[in-house]
């Protein structure tokens, strides 16, 4: 047995130890990754400056009756001459390990540190200097929190279960043992088998049917940071929808889905015409059942995308267009640690509103800026009254953190408005060919804030003689004051019917008497909602209900905004549909504000608890564990 690492050393032993500089000379020529070797990465064991997986090839088998995958993870690694491979690990069972190819294999020492709460525990493998294979025989546990193994009844049809998985930010490692940190970026193949009557899909290429084997092969021949190997099974079925795009979805939704996400083919050319080629074959949709919790998951080849978007009118389509846009930044172009997380969904909200601009026009893109902006400056207050104000700058620190802590919408909109305020300064066309340069330059690799910045000075902000100072943004409390300013009328028109309704003018009268749900798209629903004043008469509430029907109107965006006016007003007609809706979504961007502004007070908080103890078995680890903390909830 090797001797057993504390997880500092072993962070000291990563930061100080080098690859030799012909071996990566080597990996350049063979368009393989480099693993850039100053960056230190706070979230994973992994020793990648020694020796990194190359090709990953999983044997899986899904056991739906015990809920657990028994899998071999055979690891092909570039080996600079280390004596030990450091894997990252969290609630999976590990069998044996063995080096070398299969069926020439031989047994090997290993040792599991001590759990990190966080995250998880370094498996420390012995190996010789010139070992490249390493494979892991294993079976997931109760404690893989990457997986979400529904019952029948959770799906649409209520006949089969059905599995799925959730590796972003640091979750692969508890279903796959690697070496989680998306400094590493891998290709990786995958023989599968489940039930019969289900079919396997993956981020790769994918069936469009099921087989009478129930076995299943995958590829993905680009390089890939771990964090988007992914996994779904269920009764599935396909439809195309253009040349290299499709969705999947249970077959009691395929219509519906089909006919919602109709223009994916246009997202996929104007996304390709704004910033170059798609680098991915094939771009499918899977819509997941309810619980999943996220809009969506850019798992390269076949978003993981949530029921909730369905809407029958295509008015959540937004959420598409960002995780196409994740096929360049993101997944082509990817943060080196979580700490540079705006690096891929900065880029990426930026990214789609250039999409949906250019498809729907600037009016709506310029709307939909708005209600993010909104969201921003709220979570901007709250984020400087929490423990960590300095959450605010747009590089995080979060050594010692759950990197989900940084999921805020400083990552995501203020990273967005960085983009957006330079772009003003730089002039659409200039700005548009350094970001198409920018992907160019960087595919298939990750980078650094730092990395970044310094990228933008040179190629963009000296040469254009461009003054914008990089640093308060990347290192600077809240929004600096050169941040572009977004104006739209129809959003200020929206705004002021909204006050004129609150101030006791029949808004519904004359003229008025046309306006139905279908009259504003979902985010002007959205500013009217959000304009109302959070006292509001239980009256005038119920008035808008029958003249809209916001509280059981289907859209999920509209449902959210009016549950929380409804609960802070003390509207509590709406009980029965907030119950229902927590009990089948399991979103959390949802979740979270109907739950915090009902925790507010006593007699809300009693109704939360009660709704959560049997709505929680619905929902992903992901929400399961925010809304554990927020209710201080324990099982
Ligand atoms: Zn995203």
């Amino acid at each position: 047995m090797i001797k057993l690492y504390s997880p500092i050393i072993l962070l000291l032993l990563i930061f100080t130890s080098c690859g030799s500089n012909e071996a990566l000379e080597n990996e350049k020529e063979s368009n393989q990754v480099i693993i850039n070797q100053k960056v230190r990465d706070a979230h994973s064991y992994s020793n990648v400056h020694e020796i990194f997986t190359k090709h990953l090839h999983l044997d899986l088998e899904i056991d739906f009756n015990s809920k657990t995958i028994y899998g071999t993870a055979r690891h092909h690694m570039k080996n600079n001459g280390t004596d030990t491979a450091v894997f990252d690990l969290k609630g999976i069972e590990i069998i044996r390990v063995t080096t070398g190819v299969k069926g020439n294999e031989k047994n090997t020492d290993y040792v599991i540190g001590q759990e990190d709460p966080i995250i998880g525990a370094p498996l420390s493998i012995k190996v010789d200097s010139l070992v490249t294979d390493i494979n892991i025989y294993y079976k997931t546990t109760e404690k893989s929190d990457a997986l979400d193994w529904l019952d029948p009844h959770l799906t649409d049809s209520k006949k089969y279960p059905y599995l799925y998985t959730q590796g972003q930010a640091i979750l692969t490692r508890t279903w796959i043992p690697t070496q989680d940190s998306p400094q590493n970026r891998i290709t990786y193949s995958a023989d599968v088998k489940v039930p019969k009557e289900l079919m396997a899909l993956m981020s790769a290429n994918n069936p469009t049917q099921k087989n009478d084997s129930g076995i299943y092969h995958f590829e993905m021949k680009q390089p890939i940071p771990v964090y988007l190997i992914a996994l779904a099974v269920g009764n599935l079925s396909y439809r195309k929808i253009g040349k290299n795009c499709g969705v999947y979805t249970e077959p009691t939704m395929i219509d519906e889905v089909a006919w919602e996400f109709q223009d994916l083919k246009k997202m996929m050319s104007a996304a390709e015409e704004l910033y170059g080629k798609y680098e991915w074959d094939k771009y499918d949709v899977i819509v997941l059942p309810y619980s999943f919790p996220f809009g969506g998951m850019e798992n390269p080849r076949l978003t993981f995308a949530n029921p909730t978007l369905i809407t029958g009118d295509r008015s959540l389509i937004t959420v598409v267009a960002h995780e196409l846009a994740h096929s360049w930044s993101g997944n082509l172009v990817t943060n080196a640690t979580w700490d540079d997380f705006w690096l891929n969904e900065g880029f990426t909200v930026y990214f789609e509103n250039r999409i949906m601009e250019k498809i729907y026009g600037k009016e709506v893109a310029d709307i939909l800026a708005l209600i993010e902006f909104q969201e921003l400056e709220v979570e901007i207050k709250e984020i400087q009254e929490s423990d960590h104000p300095e959450d605010t700058y747009l590089k995080l620190a979060l050594n010692g953190r759950d990197p989900d802590e940084g999921m805020t919408q400083i990552a995501y909109v203020k990273g967005a408005f960085f983009l957006k305020t330079v772009e003003e300064l730089a002039g659409r066309k200039k700005f548009d060919d350094f970001m198409k340069n920018y992907f160019k330059e960087y595919k298939f690799q990750t980078l650094t804030s730092e990395m970044f910045e310094n990228y933008l000075i040179e190629n963009l902000l000296k040469p254009n003689h461009i003054k914008f100072d990089t640093k308060e943004w990347l290192y600077g409390n809240g929004l600096p004051k050169n941040c572009v300013k977004i104006k739209s009328p129809r959003f200020e028109y929206v705004q002021k019917l909204s006050e004129e309704f609150a101030n006791g003018k029949d808004i519904f009268k004359g003229k008025g008497s046309k306006i139905k749900r279908e009259t504003y798209i979902t985010q002007e629903w959205q500013a009217f909602i959000r304009k109302l004043p959070r006292d509001l008469s239980v009256e005038k509430l119920k008035l808008l209900d029958d003249k809209l029907g916001f509280k059981s109107c289907g859209n999920s965006e509209i449902m959210t905004e009016w549950f929380v006016l409804s609960i802070n007003a003390g509207y509590t007609d709406v009980r029965p549909e907030i119950e229902q809706f927590l009990n089948k979504v399991g979103r959390r961007k949802f979740l979270l504000p109907i739950y915090k502004t009902l925790s507010k007070d006593k007699e809300n908080l009693k109704f939360a608890k009660k709704v959560y103890s049997n709505a929680r078995k619905n929902y992903h680890s992901v929400s399961q564990k925010t809304m554990d903390e927020l209710l201080n909830y324990s099982l």
